[in-house]
């Protein structure tokens, strides 16, 4: 309920607290967190008015998320994302699994108020032997949060491990983007290691190497990766090796991606396969317009880079721009760089980041599988 929709407020509710939202004609809507430093001003906890937002709420809702996920962890994926916020009924709250390993986030006021309850639910429920917290994201501030890191149970494996599609990747929960991983693009690399045999990859902001190990196990003939982070590559490499891959097939470039696409287009680099997968350029909508330019900058470059027949696996994990724009955004890079092209596959976010119905907007990761034509 963002805050322009409320016309008016009984009590004095403060940070975190339930309150209940009623229309303007007074009926009952829904249990709410009251945030009100957020625009995002009342985050909906249960519709059903019978149902007490208490400790044993919080239980049966962490309870049923990870019940969810046991069919999707095994000796072959040994991570997944257990709460997804909204679409698991929990606002505000986000946990991962590596393994024996939980890393929560609480990004709003009130998934705040109620982390002891959240904490001691994900233990009960996974038997994670430990826990840690990443609330350090930007988004805690809009909510008037401090940030807040550390570990608040066990102690964490070194290396931390993660296994993905029966690849092993190291994960560092303290420092890494995010929890450490990415989580949602599990299907989508899991296709791009079925692509690439022997292509010439270019992984276009590989973090630590999520693709690039993927692809090389795919059969890849080569692989130019690239990432503006030291650390990520550092682990990368490292993800390499670990998985028995030759990393005498990678050349890792710690760079600018937007100045190496056009390095690589002066220096008449041409490649099979090339994946983009940016950081979120466009967190809401006002952000699109600029987020825009900059994603048709980098499709543009990167459908120059491709041979005929040769493939463009290219996301964004923008909530501020849809499927329907990104994929206009893709038409006007083919249009300007002169390439044609065709739509073959489209990929979104794993299993484990559903979209609940009255949450489109939980909609966020897309990508398009473009061919160019022969
Ligand atoms: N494909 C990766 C996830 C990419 S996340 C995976 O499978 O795990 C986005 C990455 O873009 C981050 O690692 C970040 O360091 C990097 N990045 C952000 N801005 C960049 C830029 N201008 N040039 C190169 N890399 C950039």
């Amino acid at each position: 309920m963002f805050s322009g929709a409320i016309a008016q407020v009984d009590g004095a509710p403060v940070a975190g607290d339930t309150v209940a939202l009623h229309a303007a004609d007074r009926t009952w809507l829904a249990h709410a967190a009251w945030s009100p430093a957020s625009n995002i001003r009342a985050r909906v906890w249960s519709f059903e008015r019978e149902t007490p937002i208490d400790g044993a709420f919080f239980e049966a809702r962490v309870r049923a998320a990870v019940r969810a996920r046991l069919g999707m962890l095994d000796a072959t994926h040994t991570g997944c994302r257990l709460v997804h916020g909204e679409s698991d009924g929990l606002p505000g709250f986000v946990a991962d699994r590596y393994g024996e390993v939980a890393v929560l986030q609480f990004l709003a006021a009130g998934a705040e108020r109620w982390r002891d309850a959240l904490v001691a639910a994900i233990r009960d429920a996974t038997g994670c032997s430990a826990v840690y917290e990443r609330s350090d994201a930007d988004v805690r501030a809009l909510e008037g949060l401090e940030s807040r890191a550390g570990v608040l149970s066990g102690a964490l494996p070194e290396p931390l491990q993660l296994i993905e599609n029966g690849l092993s990747y190291r994960i560092d929960v303290a420092r890494g983007q995010k929890t450490g991983f990415f989580l949602d693009q599990r299907g989508s690399r899991a296709r791009i290691r079925s692509l690439s045999s022997d292509r010439d990859v270019l992984d276009g902001f590989c973090y630590t190497g999520g693709f690039t190990v993927a692809a090389l196990a795919g059969g890849a003939r080569s692989v130019r990766a690239i990432d503006s982070s030291g650390e990520a590559l550092a682990l990368a490499r490292s993800n390499v090796a670990d998985n028995g891959l030759d990393g005498a097939r990678v050349e890792w470039r710690d760079a600018d991606m937007f100045a190496e696409l056009r390095t690589l287009r002066d220096a008449r680099a041409a490649f099979d396969l090339v994946i983009l997968d940016p950081p979120k350029l466009a967190p809401t909508a006002q952000h699109a317009p600029k987020a825009a330019r900059a994603y048709k900058d980098a499709n543009l470059l990167a459908l120059k880079l491709l041979r005929p027949g040769g493939l463009l696996a290219t996301f964004s994990c923008s909530g501020g721009v849809s499927a329907e724009l990104f994929q206009k955004i893709v038409a006007g890079a083919a249009l300007d760089a002169r390439v044609e092209a065709a739509v073959i596959g489209r990929f979104g976010a794993s299993a484990d980041h559903p979209v609940a119905l009255d949450f489109p907007e939980g909609e966020y990761l897309k990508g398009l599988l473009v061919r160019r034509n022969a």
